[in-house]
């Protein structure tokens, strides 16, 4: 089912990360949210969760953690979080939509799989509310700086809200590590590819025994034109819709020759 427009002042915000609950971006998108409507409510992982991307934990109990009215943490992932959200903690009626942020660092190209901000997202979406990933790319000196993200999510947000939401998408932002003034627009764009891969670390702990550490992870040099990887790198914010449905269609065409 597709999502009118929504009128952000009644509407009713879930906001939740992958960070966790006491990192500092999810504190950024609380304001952003407060800002727009006055119903926002908070339930995040306790402690990170990054790429741990759409795991669901159902071999144990989550315990839940009340923090304040409408604030909550749970010991379970980004994806379980929307889940207990949804199900248990917002009484009456569910979120008009989720919001999803802000991640430090980018989440863009391939990063999408492995994003536990856009696993939480999806889960949104997969429970068919409207749901927007945030992320703010760090500086080229590997810092963080939140400036760029607080400054323009609103505006950009404010303009999806506008938009009819087509079923089973959800919105993935990302912001550049540059100052709000020096970023250079918005733009929509396709989800990309990187020229390189992530690598694996070799090293000896210090009893000299080796080990191995996923983690060299890969510039962003990119595949292909108009990306969220091209976005990024010209310093514009990139707006790229992200779909559940998996399948890759011209593939299918050819399935059917060989099968049919
Ligand atoms: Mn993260």
């Amino acid at each position: 089912m597709s999502h009118p427009p929504l009128s952000l002042k009644k509407a009713r915000i879930l906001v939740t990360n992958d960070d966790g609950i006491h990192a500092p971006g999810i504190k950024v998108l609380e304001r952003i949210a407060k800002a727009l409507s006055d119903d926002v409510w908070v339930v995040a992982p306790e402690s990170e969760q990054s790429a741990v991307a759409h795991a669901l934990t159902t071999r144990r109990p989550l315990r839940i953690n009340k923090l304040g009215r409408q604030r909550f943490a749970v010991d379970g992932t980004p994806t379980d979080c929307v889940l207990v959200a949804t199900h248990k903690l917002i009484p009456d009626r569910r979120p008009d939509l989720v919001l999803s942020g802000v991640n430090h660092g980018t989440n863009i190209g391939e990063d999408v799989h492995y994003s536990g901000t856009v696993a939480a997202a999806l889960e949104g979406t997969l429970l068919g509310l409207r749901a927007v990933a945030l992320s703010q790319a760090r500086r080229a000196d590997g810092s963080i700086d939140w400036s760029a993200a607080e400054r323009h999510a609103p505006g950009v947000l404010r303009k999806l809200a506008t938009m009819t939401w087509l079923p089973d998408v959800l919105i993935n932002v990302n912001f550049p590590g540059v100052a709000p003034s020096a970023v250079t627009g918005v733009r929509t764009c396709r989800q990309g590819r990187r020229v390189d891969g992530t690598g694996v670390v070799d090293a000896e702990d210090p009893a000299g025994r080796s080990y191995v550490w996923i983690g060299d992870f890969p510039r962003d040099r990119a595949r292909g034109k108009n990306t969220d990887l091209t976005a990024i790198a010209e310093n514009a914010i990139s707006v790229t819709p992200l779909h559940v449905d998996l399948t890759h269609k011209r593939s299918l065409k050819l399935l059917d020759e060989v099968f049919g």
